[in-house]
């Protein structure tokens, strides 16, 4: 059987140097056969469609290089809480779900930050009480690194004031937050979704991406384990209308080992990375921090997983041929993981994998030219939100957040990603965020970090799929997938062009 043959003629961005511009592109059986003028490529292929786009921009396919994609789907059904200004207004959206909920059943949600509500101190349970005493509630906060539960949620967990902290996180009291893997206690008592269940939020996932324009995503770990198999099933029938390249929790690494782990490399769905976090998130006060640490006397964080244990299951990982990808956001998270990640670099660089840091929020000036080599996975959509607390929590590290532009000058290859359900998968956002650095106070952020718009269109498209070693992605050439976003202008109105 022949593949159809499609010329798109429309306005072309390669972002492969030999010709960084043409005219038209011939697509067929998924892949870019040939590119160049659309009269040349018509009196090539005769018979080809033509699908004009000439008042448009065509690119290369746009990659999430960050997301919790199931997650991310199963957030577009819960209570969503990104903007809420005040404890009244979330008070407000919970009630509204518990008359419509019935009684026994989980609220649950997420987007919050406390310094969005106005908070300085962590917010009761009894506050939750108020407006929900019969549904138990569970509220993540946007950076997921602290959840806000009401009184019978703590009774369906078993959770008291006499409730020691666990290892890896903290018991707020008076009880209502829960922070880091404190959040477990609670998180444990919820329903286990069904496989039903998991493919509806797989499928609304992944079709919110593609119908924001993006044809990839990296998936992270940090979900259970019915949503990459979900995502899997997807791919499986056909039904995936996205590419993913998926990370497995550093935990699972010995299991999926003895079990043969398929990578499938070429198929819709892969097994890309091996996930470790090194420390929480800023807003929480969970980021690992060098001395001073945050300037309201709040100490320097919370490590998680230490660097000894990074470079020993690292070192599996890379044996499986699976990329490190670690979570840092703190500066002394990044320095601690930069040091582990000296020791993998020989094993790394001898199977082409490239190691990752994700979010490399905050960091010292001396740290920045060791990213070299490195992805640099960043969210330029969290600093619209952070610029402020940045300037009250982290002023001497002001210089060295969210440093796109030194890290990119430094040899780092950048993946721009969302982390939703931390932040919307919004591409206008991100490009914004990325090219004016404006936060949401209306300040901009160190001003001098600023990228251009085919700077952040590499690192949406090129940047990730170099980070997942796609050789076919990421780039209009011959060969490449037929994967493209097209454009009424860059960093507008988006759509996926996927044949
Ligand atoms: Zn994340």
């Amino acid at each position: 059987m022949n593949a159809p043959l499609t010329v798109i003629h429309a306005r072309t961005l390669t972002l492969d140097d030999a010709t960084p511009e043409v005219q038209a592109v011939l697509v067929g059986g998924g892949r870019v056969l040939a590119m160049g003028r659309a009269d040349d490529l018509r009196a090539l292929a005769p018979r080809a469609e033509v699908l004009d786009h000439r008042d448009s921009l065509l690119t290369p396919g746009l990659c999430d290089a960050h997301i919790h994609l199931v997650m991310y789907g199963a957030s577009l059904t819960e209570v969503n809480l990104a903007g809420a200004r005040s404890v009244a207004e979330v008070q407000a959206k919970v009630a509204q779900r518990a008359m419509t909920q019935p009684a026994g059943t989980w609220i649950r949600g997420g987007g919050f930050l406390l310094s969005e509500l106005g908070l300085t101190d962590y917010p009761s349970a009894a506050l939750l009480d108020e407006v929900s005493p019969h549904h138990p509630v569970l509220l993540y906060s946007r950076d997921h690194h602290m959840t806000w539960v009401n009184s019978a949620a703590l009774r369906v967990a078993g959770v008291t004031d006499r409730t020691p902290d666990p290892a890896d996180g903290k018991v707020v009291r008076p009880l209502g937050c829960l922070l880091e893997g404190a959040s477990e206690l609670v998180v444990a008592h919820l329903p286990e979704p069904t496989d039903a269940e998991w493919l509806a939020h797989a499928r609304a996932g992944a079709e919110d991406l593609a119908a924001r324009g993006f044809v990839s995503a990296h998936t992270m770990a940090y979900e259970e384990a019915g949503a990459p198999r979900a995502l899997q099933t997807l791919a499986a029938g056909g039904e995936l209308p996205l590419r993913i390249w998926a990370c497995l929790p550093h935990g699972r690494l010995e299991h999926a080992r003895e079990l043969g782990l398929a990578l499938a490399p070429g198929g819709l769905f892969q097994w890309g990375g091996v996930k470790f976090f090194a420390d929480g998130a800023l807003g929480s006060r969970t980021a690992w921090l060098h001395t001073p640490g945050f300037a309201d006397g709040s100490g320097t964080g919370i490590a998680l997983d230490p660097p000894e244990l990074i470079v020993e299951r690292g070192r599996q990982a890379i044996d499986l041929g699976l990329t490190p990808v670690t979570h840092a956001i703190g500066d002394r998270a990044n320095t601690e993981v930069l040091d582990a990640y000296d020791q993998l670099r020989p094993a790394a660089h001898a199977r082409g994998i490239r190691l990752r840091i994700e979010h490399a929020q905050h960091l010292r000036p001396q740290d920045i030219p060791r990213f070299r080599g490195l992805t640099a996975s960043v969210q330029p959509i969290h600093l619209q939100a952070d610029a402020a607390m940045i300037r009250t929590l982290l002023p001497h590290l002001e210089a060295g957040s969210y440093a796109f532009k030194s890290l990119q000058g430094a040899g780092a290859i950048l993946a721009l990603g969302s982390d939703a359900p931390v932040a919307p998968p919004d591409v206008r956002a991100n490009f914004a965020a990325a090219v004016t650095r404006v936060g949401d106070d209306g300040e901009r952020l160190a001003p001098g970090e600023a990228l251009n718009e085919l700077d952040v269109l590499r690192a949406y498209t090129r940047g990730p799929a170099m980070a997942a070693g796609w050789d076919d992605e990421g780039v209009i050439r011959p060969g490449a997938r037929a994967a493209f976003t097209l454009w009424d202008r860059l960093g507008g109105n988006a759509r996926a062009l996927v044949f």
